[in-house]
């Protein structure tokens, strides 16, 4: 393949529950993007106890924000092994000395926005399980355990994320608008910020579809040009 013209740089943002996560796997299956989630690379790295695993679970655990130029540091390495396809981050960038240290490096066509209710954020929340030693998530309403609280294939017993629980939660969504407005601006600069509201994210589906195609077929004709739909 050629230089990276034709290749989509998108970015999705929610806020944890929003249904970013799932929203995302469904996008980078429907147009064959590679995803990279920031969340899924620290607990990664948590795992396998490297160096940033052991800082990232102490703030994770605490619903504090890892800093910015260690999660720049990371992400941006990690897409050095993407250069050759279209690629959805989901996650990062979350503060705007992120974005800012993005765009040094990638020209970003499109970000989705996710505008959830904070009702429904917390009910999300609430039915999420996970296997702790493989990190499967399990949805009490979407994506059930075979049998209740075991995980399908270990049969050993579910937990609630630490940065699930209640208290956590709360300072994790109080987070993420701080950070994230001026994030949203930044982009909305741009003019490639599309925000999609709503509470169920089966109806957002069509049209966060149907502008994604819209911006594939820009660039594919317009590949420099920046400006939004
Ligand atoms: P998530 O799975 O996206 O909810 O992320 C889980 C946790 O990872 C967050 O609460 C933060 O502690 C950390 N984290 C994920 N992405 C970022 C980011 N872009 N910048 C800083 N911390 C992050």
């Amino acid at each position: 393949m050629g230089p990276s013209r034709q290749l989509l740089r998108a970015v999705i943002l929610g806020s944890p529950g929003s249904g970013k996560h799932s929203l995302s796997l469904r996008i980078v299956k429907h147009f064959q993007l590679k995803k990279l989630s920031s969340g899924d690379l620290l607990r990664d790295n948590v795992l396998r106890d490297t160096e940033i695993g052991v800082l990232a679970k102490d703030l994770m655990g605490q619903g504090k924000l890892i800093p910015d130029d260690l999660m720049t540091r990371l992400t941006l390495q990690e897409l050095k092994n993407l250069t050759q396809y279209s690629w959805l981050l989901c996650g990062f960038p979350r503060t705007l000395a992120q974005a800012e240290a993005l765009d040094r490096v990638h020209q970003i066509h499109l970000v989705i926005n996710l505008n959830v209710p904070f009702e429904v954020i917390m009910q999300h929340l609430d039915a999420r399980w996970v296997h702790p030693a493989s990190g499967r998530v399990y949805d009490l309403e979407f994506n059930p355990p075979k049998v209740a609280g075991t995980d399908d294939l270990t049969g050993e017993l579910l937990i609630k994320r630490e940065d699930d629980r209640p208290e956590t939660l709360i300072k994790r969504l109080r987070a993420y608008e701080d950070q994230t407005k001026p994030v949203l601006e930044h982009y909305q600069k741009k003019g490639v910020l599309e925000t999609f509201s709503g509470t169920d994210t089966n109806k957002l589906w069509p049209y966060i579809h149907a502008c994604l195609q819209a911006k594939l077929a820009q660039i594919h004709q317009h590949p420099h040009e920046e400006k939004c739909l």
